[in-house]
C-alpha cells in the first residue's frame, strides 16, 4: 500500500492529520500572528488549570479501575504512519484520560511516600528549562547555566559544610574544583559517592600504574593483595547502595547490614564489633566506606553522624552520608542539630525531588574536598576538554537538563526560611500525629518520628498485653496475624481511594525471621494537617471494625 492511498484513506475531518514537511516546519518555528499565539497560550492555560482542577477534585489513588483493566487498554504496539492527533487533542486526552488514572500525589491525604505536592511555580520553572533546552554536559551547550550551577552548588555546599568565605571565593567558579554534582536522583548520587570512594582507594601506584578505573577490580585487588571490599551501613540503608555495589563490581553481598539499636539508629557497638572482626579475622578485606543515613527511607531516623565520622576517620575510610531525604532539615534553625556531624562527611547525597520540593527528577552529591571527584574524571575530544569547566567531566550522566536553574530559582522564591517552615511543619505535624496514635487504643506506634516519617500498626490493647508476656514462638504467631491485618488494612484504604499511607516491613530485634508489617506515614505536604491525619486514623478504625476484627479473634 502506497503512502498516497494511506493518506487518502483517512476519514474525512482528519485529512489534516498528515506528516509532511510543511507541517513539520511549522511545529519548529515560533507561531506567527496573534491567533496562533493566543491558541498556544490557551493550551498552557488548560495544562495549568485543567490539571489543577483535576488534582483538587481527586484524591490519592484515583478511581476504581484496576491496573489490569487499564493495561488492557494500552496494548497497541504499532506506531501510526501519520499523526493521530493534534496538540489540542493530545492535551485534552492527557488531562481527561490519563491524569484521572494517575496518582494524585499532591493530595494532603496522600501521606505514604516521599513524593508529594510541589509549589505551583515549579511548573513554570520546568517549562522555562524545557524552552531553553540547555545541555549542561558541556559549556558549548549551556554557557551561563554551567556557571549558575556552580554557584547554586556552592550555596548548598555551604549549608552542609559551612566553610570559610575565602574557601567559597576560591572554589565557587574554579574550573578545577567540584563542590558537588547534579544527578538523576539519590540512587545515582549514592553510586557516584561509592564510585569515588572506590577509585580513591585504588589509585595508580607502583605495579598498578593506571588505577582501578582503567585496569579493573581484579587487577586492583591483586595489586592491594585483598579479596574483597565491603561497605558498612545500617539495616535502614537504602537499596540503591546495594545497586551501586553491584554496578561497581564490589558485589552487593558486600554491603554489610549493621543492626539497628535503640532509637532505630545504627548500633555503634555492633558496627565496632564488625570492624574489629574484619580487621582481625579477615585482613584481606578492605572497608571501602561507612555510610550514615540521615533520614532513613522507612523510618526517617538519623544515624549518629559524629560517631560514624570518628570511626571512619580512625580506620581511614570514606564516610558518606545519605541525606537524600533529610538533607534540607539543615535549613531549619530549630532542627538542624538532628544532622549534627554531617559536615564531617566526605560526601553527602541530597535529593532535589524530595524535600526541596522540585519536580522529578533531581539528585545531588556534595563533596567535602573540591578535588575528590578528580578520580572519576573522563575526557572526550569533542567535549569535556582538559581544563575546561565542562560539568560533564566529573558526572556519571552525559546529557542532562538544567535542574540547577530550578533549584536556584526555588531558593530565591522560598528563601532558606521558606524551606525551614516546610521542614518544621513536617516534623511538628509528625510529632503531633505520633501523640494521637499513642492516644488511640487500637494503634501501636512502632517508630516514633525523628524527622517527619513515622511507622505504626493496628494492635488492639488485648493483643498488646499478650505480646508483652509471650515467648518467641507465641510472639511470632501473633505478629503474623497482625501482619495480615495491617497488610489488608493498607490495601483496603488504598483501594477506597480517599487517603493513602504506605506499608513496609521492619524486623523485631534485627531478626530476619521476625518481620513486622507496619504502616508508614511521610508528612511533607504543607496542606496535611493533624485534622486530616485524624480522619485517616478514623477511617482505619472503621475499616478494622467492619472488616478485619474477626481475623484476630
Ligand atoms: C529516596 C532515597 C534514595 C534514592 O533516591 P532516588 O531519588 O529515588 O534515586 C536513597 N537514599 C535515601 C535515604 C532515600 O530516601
Amino acid at each position: 500500500m502506497s503512502e498516497q492511498t494511506a493518506t487518502t484513506n483517512q476519514p474525512s475531518g482528519h485529512s489534516d492529520l498528515v506528516a509532511d514537511w510543511d507541517r513539520l516546519f511549522r511545529v519548529f518555528i515560533c507561531p506567527e500572528g496573534q491567533a496562533s499565539r493566543a491558541t498556544l497560550i490557551k493550551y498552557m492555560d488548560r495544562i495549568l488549570y485543567g490539571l489543577n482542577d483535576f488534582l483538587k477534585t481527586n484524591v490519592g489513588i484515583t478511581e476504581a479501575i484496576s491496573l489490569k483493566d487499564l493495561s488492557e487498554r494500552f496494548t497497541d504496539t504499532v506506531i501510526n504512519e501519520n499523526p493521530e492527533k493534534k496538540l489540542a487533542d493530545v492535551i485534552t486526552c492527557l488531562i481527561k484520560d490519563i491524569a484521572p488514572h494517575a496518582v494524585n500525589v499532591s493530595s494532603p491525604y496522600f501521606v505514604g511516600h516521599m513524593t508529594s505536592a510541589i509549589p505551583f511555580f515549579m511548573v513554570h520553572l520546568k517549562t522555562i528549562i524545557t524552552a531553553l533546552n540547555q545541555n549542561v554536559v558541556k559549556l558549548e551547550t549551556s554557557k551561563v547555566v554551567s556557571v549558575v550551577e556552580k554557584q547554586v552548588i556552592a550555596k548548598i555546599h555551604r549549608v552542609i559544610y559551612n566553610n570559610t568565605e575565602a574557601f567559597y571565593r576560591q572554589h565557587v567558579q574554579n574550573a578545577d574544583s567540584t563542590l558537588g554534582v547534579f544527578t538523576e536522583g539519590g540512587t545515582t548520587a549514592n553510586l557516584t559517592a561509592l564510585w569515588t570512594a572506590r577509585n580513591a582507594k585504588f589509585q595508580p601506584k607502583n605495579g598498578f600504574s593506571r588505577g582501578i578505573e582503567a585496569e579493573g577490580l581484579a587487577a586492583a585487588y591483586r595489586a592491594w593483595d585483598i579479596d574483597r571490599c565491603v561497605v558498612l551501613v545500617s539495616r535502614r540503608g537504602h537499596y540503591s547502595l546495594r545497586k551501586a555495589a553491584g554496578i561497581l563490581g564490589i558485589g552487593n553481598d558486600n554491603v554489610i547490614p549493621i543492626d539497628i539499636g535503640k532509637n532505630n539508629r545504627i548500633d555503634l557497638s555492633c558496627l565496632k564489633r564488625t570492624i574489629r572482626r574484619l580487621e582481625t579475622e579477615e585482613p584481606r578485606t578492605c572497608i571501602l566506606a561507612i555510610v550514615g543515613v540521615a533520614g532513613a527511607t522507612e523510618t526517617g531516623t538519623v544515624d549518629p553522624l559524629e560517631d560514624l565520622a570518628e570511626i571512619s576517620a580512625r580506620i581511614n575510610t570514606h564516610f558518606h552520608v545519605d541525606a537524600a531525604w533529610g538533607g534540607p532539615t539543615l535549613f531549619s534553625k530549630k532542627y538542624r542539630h538532628l544532622l549534627k556531624g554531617i559536615s564531617l562527611a566526605n560526601s553527602v547525597t541530597m535529593d532535589g525531588h524530595k524535600q526541596f520540593y522540585m519536580p522529578m527528577s533531581c539528585g545531588m552529591l556534595y563533596l567535602k574536598d573540591p578535588a575528590a571527584l578528580d578520580v572519576i574524571a573522563y575526557h572526550a575530544n569533542y567535549v569535556n576538554r582538559m581544563g575546561s569547566v565542562d560539568l560533564g567531566i566529573k558526572t556519571l550522566s552525559g546529557s542532562r537538563e538544567a535542574n540547577s536553574l530550578i533549584l536556584d530559582s526555588a531558593l530565591k522564591i522560598m528563601g532558606a526560611k521558606g524551606y525551614a517552615l516546610l521542614i518544621d511543619h513536617g516534623i511538628e505535624t509528625a510529632a503531633a500525629f505520633a501523640e494521637e496514635i499513642k492516644r488511640r487504643d487500637l494503634f501501636e506506634l512502632m517508630t516514633p518520628p525523628v524527622l517527619n516519617i513515622l511507622t505504626y500498626r493496628i494492635c488492639p490493647p488485648r493483643i498488646r498485653a499478650i505480646l508483652n508476656t509471650a515467648d518467641d514462638d507465641q510472639r511470632r504467631a501473633i505478629n503474623e496475624k497482625l501482619n495480615t491485618v495491617n497488610r489488608r488494612l493498607q490495601t483496603i484504604q488504598r483501594e477506597t481511594g480517599k487517603s493513602f499511607v504506605s506499608r513496609t516491613t521492619l524486623l523485631h530485634n534485627n531478626n530476619p525471621n521476625d518481620a513486622i508489617v507496619v504502616l508508614r506515614s511521610v508528612i511533607m505536604n504543607p496542606m496535611t494537617t493533624l485534622a486530616i491525619l485524624n480522619e485517616i486514623l478514623d477511617e482505619q478504625e472503621r475499616i478494622f471494625e467492619r472488616e478485619l476484627k474477626g481475623l484476630l479473634e
